[in-house]
């Protein structure tokens, strides 16, 4: 279903218009909207330009770019689309809320619902170029590649073959070990503790971002070694550690499964796997988190402890 937008006020999409109050640093100057960077770059250079920017709201600075009795710059036709490419990926770089609601929107079409603008939006009919709603999927799809840049072939596959994996996972419990800081596997990435609980990368993900999160408590399984009341107080530590995760990475869907086995990684953990933003449908679901042939990502530590400092930043922010 393609996802329309128009009035700044509709929720949650309204922050695709060039009128919500998202201010961003461009050019030298800090903008309150993408209305006014927009429209103060027909008089770019000019003493006009200064006083679109400082107009007081974007109705305000709309009405001034539009006043003809200013002159146009002369390139305007040629330059105005990346004048507004411009505008609307820096404010989308500067707001992680609403980067996170543009990026939900999967490979959705957005389309501009402006009655009156055959431009940038769809017109009264439908038949309008759209080139808002146009700029916003390429932005999406400009800040998504950002946060799953494609790996390099040496880093697309794991070091240990399915053999060691094997072995280590039997040695021990992979989780008590990480609780009593002497880790199974070097430099786990935790992404939030607590007395009871803790969440740390996957270290043999399928995806960036791939969480599991874990009572610390030596228990094995969900349904007969918790209490309804411990049961309840993880999962609400799931779905925290899942909002985070969906920010941090633009996941276009969140999965969560418990898998184990008493031989194998018997320790109760809750498998929290991103599908990433645009993955197309065949290699969504169980494909998107099992390990094929054994191969996992193998992301240098750099990068790990990158994604797990976006994560753990927004498991703490909502504490708040
Ligand atoms: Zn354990």
């Amino acid at each position: 279903m393609p996802i329309l937008f128009y009035s700044v006020r509709e929720s949650p999409y309204g922050c695709f218009s060039n009128f919500s109050p998202h201010p961003f640093d461009l050019d030298g100057k800090r903008w309150p909207t993408s209305e006014h960077y927009f429209q103060a770059q027909k008089f770019a250079g000019t003493p006009s330009e200064e006083d679109v920017w400082q107009a007081r709201g974007p109705m305000k600075a709309a009405e001034l770019g539009r006043e003809r009795s200013r002159p146009l710059r002369r390139d305007w036709e040629a330059v105005k689309d990346d004048v507004m490419r411009r505008a609307v990926r820096r404010k989308f770089e500067a707001h992680d809320d609403i980067r996170a609601i543009l990026l939900s929107t999967g490979d959705e079409e957005i389309i501009e619902d402006a009655p009156r603008d055959y431009y940038w939006g769809c017109g009264a009919d439908g038949s309008g170029k759209n080139m808002l709603g146009k700029i916003l999927m390429e932005v999406r799809a400009e800040l998504c590649h950002d946060l799953n840049p494609p790996l390099a072939t040496s880093e697309a596959e794991g070091l240990m073959t399915p053999e060691e994996y094997d072995r280590l996972c039997r040695s021990d419990c992979f989780v008590c070990r990480i609780v009593a800081g002497r880790p199974l596997v070097p430099n786990p990435h935790v992404v939030y503790e607590d007395d009871r609980v803790i969440a740390f990368l996957n270290q043999f993900p399928t995806q960036e971002g791939y969480t599991l999160v874990c009572p610390k408590r030596h228990v094995e399984r969900y349904e007969a070694d918790l209490s309804s009341e411990e049961w309840l107080y993880l999962q609400g530590v799931v779905q925290r550690v899942s909002r985070a995760v969906a920010e941090a990475t633009g996941a276009m869907r969140m999965y969560i499964a418990s898998l184990g086995s008493p031989e194998r990684n018997a320790h109760l953990h809750i498998h929290v796997c991103p599908c990433p933003s645009g993955t197309p449908f065949t290699e969504q679901q169980f494909a998107a988190m099992e390990l094929e042939g054994g191969k996992y990502l193998n992301l240098s530590d750099e990068r790990m402890r990158d994604i797990a400092a976006r994560i753990q930043e927004r498991t703490m922010r909502s504490y708040k």
